[in-house]
């Protein structure tokens, strides 16, 4: 810290640190830009790392992973957030009068893998968890019934009440295929809703179109499950209206009626996925139960939590890691074991469990959205670099140029990642960050 402190770079180490919003593992990078004259060739201007603090600049590591970064993952759930609300309320470049076309907040669960421990709630009370008077005994000897009443907090919540008789590999397969199960629903979703009323899907398209914004969220016993905004407009999109007779009730109906028909299969293995029977649909209004804003910030809260949250690891897992000595619950470490075991399987390589272990076989997006939903993810960064952009030409650093008379020739390679405990403690001064947890963070 008294090194960087005394540097005389600080100054502009500082200016860097600032600009990275707080960034926990900034990425440095090491390299020029050089702008030419396209008509002479002439060197307008150059930029180089070398004159920068270490001859790095620090850039944002734009993580959506709250674990590994809060500051990047706030920006991502901050425009995650921006990005639903439009498509409830307009903004944004999305007309506002979506806000009166029909819209559901839509939640499609997992089948079960097998009794795991629960807390439910009744009137204020938390119940048994699974209390049976004449409980079975499994093969493995466990009486399959459990009489706690778990504190919200309790680390045996989502795991199972027997671990040998629990599905390790259905939960993670269900994961790795529920991307195509989603997608076959929103197909179902179209034809089902068409045929409601009295249409074909060719036909209802010249009328009305579905629009989705989903986030996948990890239940506690280790399987995504999925949260959608799901809303009527008509036959271009947000701008024009959905005709009268496309109601909500009408697309609950459908929704209910898809999400009970799909199924995919693991063909290699004749394992067919559905979903679990618990599906939920909500209207979502402007003043009533379920307001844009709190669907909005739902959405968004997930889109930053990944499997860490089931006590896995929040990153890649190597195939010469040591699973037994891995810092997780004994939950975890199994559904990692399946992923890895089924992911040798060389009819399962399309699945690509190795890869996404630490994810539980899951390798979706978390938040995705149909083409018409709203604006981008990718507008809302671009809107953001331009406006540093202009930043750095009023501040002296980028010149002026017209865009299309220039050639700019840049070169960047990665020079690491990372701040020095000192600089951690520089940074969180310099950007309000709160600090991560000393000693606790192996980053
Ligand atoms: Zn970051
Ligand atoms: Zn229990
Ligand atoms: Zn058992």
């Amino acid at each position: 810290m008294i090194s960087r402190l005394h540097d005389p770079d600080y100054n502009r180490w500082a200016c860097q640190i600032k600009r990275t919003g707080g960034c926990r593992q900034p990425i440095h990078l090491r390299g020029k830009v050089e702008h030419y004259d396209q008509a002479t060739g002439h060197l307008l201007h150059r930029y180089s790392t070398n004159n920068e603090p270490n001859g790095v600049l620090r850039v944002a590591c734009k993580t959506r992973r709250a674990s590994l970064c809060p500051a990047c993952a706030e920006v991502y759930r901050a425009d995650t957030y921006q990005l639903v609300r439009a498509g409830l309320v307009g903004g944004k470049g999305v007309p506002e009068a979506v806000s009166s076309h029909p819209c559901l907040f839509v939640t499609l669960t997992a089948p079960s893998f097998g009794t795991v421990h629960t807390r439910r709630e009744k009137n204020g009370k938390v119940l048994p968890c699974h209390a049976r008077r004449n409980a079975e005994t499994c093969p493995h000897g466990q009486t399959m019934s459990c009489t706690n009443r778990h504190r919200a907090d309790d680390p045996r919540l989502g795991e199972p009440l027997c671990p040998d008789c629990y599905d390790y590999d259905g939960s993670v397969l269900f994961n790795a295929i529920s991307p195509e199960l989603w997608r076959r629903f929103t197909l179902a979703l179209r034809r089902r809703f068409a045929r409601l009323n009295g249409l074909t899907v060719k036909a209802l398209r010249g009328h009305v179109s579905i629009a989705f914004a989903k986030v996948a969220e990890y239940q506690r016993r280790g399987v995504v499950h999925f949260h959608a905004v799901i809303r009527l407009d008509g036959p271009t999109g947000p701008d024009t209206p959905p005709p009268t007779w496309a109601t909500a009730d009408t697309l609950a109906q459908a929704v209910h009626h898809a999400a009970a028909a799909v199924t995919a299969e693991v063909k290699p293995l004749r394992r067919v996925f559905r979903w679990g029977t618990q599906i939920d649909t909500r209207p979502i209004t402007m003043d009533g139960d379920l307001t844009d804003q709190a669907v909005a910030a739902y959405i968004a809260k997930y889109a930053t939590k990944a499997a860490e949250c089931v006590g896995t690891l929040d990153r890649r897992i190597q195939p010469l890691d040591n699973l037994d000595a891995l810092p997780i619950r004994d939950h975890a470490r199994r559904l990692i074991a399946a992923c890895m075991r089924l992911g040798n399987e060389p009819a399962l390589v399309d699945l690509r469990l190795i890869h996404w272990a630490h994810m539980l076989g899951f390798r979706g997006h978390f938040s995705t959205k149909s083409r018409h939903y709203s604006t981008t993810l990718g507008a809302l960064r671009a809107a953001r670099e331009e406006h540093m952009r202009t930043e750095e030409i009023t501040t002296g650093r980028l010149p002026l140029f017209e865009e299309d008379t220039v050639l700019v020739i840049a070169h960047w390679e990665y020079a690491g990642q990372g701040l020095s405990l000192g600089e951690q403690l520089l940074a969180a001064a310099l950007t309000g960050v709160r600090l991560p947890q000393i000693g606790g963070d192996p980053q």
